[in-house]
C-alpha cells in the first residue's frame, strides 16, 4: 500500500514548488495544497504579489510558505530557486501564457514566447526536481496544461501546441518515472475564471466589437455547463493528485471542462 500521513493533512511533511503560485490558478492550488499541510514555495515574477498571498495562507493554514522571484524562462533563475527552495516531493508547473492571433499572423516572438514559457518552462522545472523526487522514492509532478493540450481551438496555434506538447512531455516521463514512486499527471481546465479569461474576453471585446456580456457568453459556452470552470475546481484536482492514495493515477491528462472533452 502506499504510504500515508495520519489525519487529514495527508500532505503535511511535504514540500510543494507551485510555479505562478501568486494568483490565478497557482494561488488556488497553493490554498488547497496548504489545507492538505503541505508547506509551500510559491514561485514567480512579481514579489509583491507572491507575498501578498504567502500572507493570506500563513493567516489561515499552519505551514510553511516562502516566496522565491524567478522566471521560468530562464534556466539560471530557475536552477537558483530550486537551488533556495531545497528539496521539492510535489512540483506544480503552472506559470504559463496565452497569446491569440490568426495563424499567419503570429510570429516568431509569439510563438516563441509560448513555447519558452509554457512548454521549455515546465520542462526545465521537471528537469532541475524529478532526479531527487526519483532518488527519494516519492514525487507528484502536476502540470496545469489546457483542454488546449487536448483538441484545437481557432487562433491559438502557438498555445495549442505548447500545452499539447506539456501533454506529451507529461504522458512520456509518466512512463519512465513508473517505478520511482513518482507520479507524473496533467490538469487540462477549459475556460477558467482568472484574468487569463479577463483578457481573452477584453481581446474578443477589442477586436470584434461585441460587448463583454456577449464575449463572456461565448467563452463559458464552449464549456456544456456553461460557465467558466473556477480556478478552485483546477486546485482540488491538482490537491487530488498530490494524495499518497493517488499513487496509481500516472501519466493522465485530465480535462476539467464541464464535459467539452470526452
Ligand atoms: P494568470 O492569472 O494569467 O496567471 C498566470 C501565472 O503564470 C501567473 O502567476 C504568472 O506570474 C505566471 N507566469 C507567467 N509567465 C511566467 C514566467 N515567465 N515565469 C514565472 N511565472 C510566470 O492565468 P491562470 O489562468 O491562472 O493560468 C495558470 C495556468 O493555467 C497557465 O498555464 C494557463 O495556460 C493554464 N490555463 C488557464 C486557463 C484559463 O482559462 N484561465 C485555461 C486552461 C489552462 P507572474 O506574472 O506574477 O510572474
Amino acid at each position: 500500500m502506499p504510504e500515508t500521513q495520519p489525519g487529514d493533512r495527508p500532505l503535511a511533511g511535504r514540500h510543494a514548488l507551485i510555479t505562478g503560485g501568486g494568483r490565478g490558478i497557482g494561488a488556488a492550488v497553493a490554498d488547497s495544497l496548504a489545507r492538505l499541510g503541505a508547506d509551500l514555495t510559491l514561485v514567480g515574477r512579481d514579489a509583491a504579489v507572491l507575498e501578498a498571498k504567502a500572507a493570506s495562507i500563513r493567516g489561515t493554514a499552519p505551514c510553511a510558505v516562502s516566496c522565491i522571484v524567478g522566471d521560468v524562462n530562464d534556466e539560471e533563475s530557475m536552477q537558483a530557486a530550486f537551488d533556495r527552495a531545497g528539496p521539492v516531493s510535489i512540483l506544480v508547473n503552472n506559470a504559463g501564457i496565452a497569446e491569440s492571433a490568426p495563424f499567419a499572423r503570429i510570429d516568431d516572438g509569439h510563438w516563441d514566447r509560448t513555447l519558452a514559457t509554457n512548454l521549455t518552462g515546465t520542462f526545465r522545472c521537471m528537469r532541475i526536481a524529478y532526479p531527487a523526487m526519483a532518488e527519494a522514492g516519492w514525487g507528484r509532478i502536476v502540470n496545469v496544461a489546457s483542454t488546449a493540450g487536448l483538441k484545437g481551438y481557432a487562433y491559438t496555434v502557438a498555445y495549442c501546441a505548447s500545452k499539447h506538447g506539456v501533454v506529451g512531455l507529461t504522458r512520456a516521463l509518466a512512463m519512465e518515472a513508473a517505478r520511482t514512486g513518482v507520479t507524473v499527471n496533467a490538469v487540462c481546465p477549459s475556460f477558467t475564471d482568472t484574468d487569463m479569461a479577463t483578457r481573452a474576453i477584453a481581446n474578443i471585446v477589442a477586436k470584434t466589437g461585441r460587448g463583454e456580456d456577449e464575449a463572456l457568453k461565448e467563452l463559458a459556452g464552449i464549456n456544456p455547463q456553461g460557465r467558466l470552470v473556477l480556478p478552485e475546481e483546477v486546485a482540488e484536482t491538482v490537491a487530488w493528485l498530490c494524495l499518497p492514495s493517488s499513487a496509481s493515477i500516472n501519466g493522465q491528462a485530465i480535462a476539467i471542462a464541464g464535459g467539452e472533452v470526452q
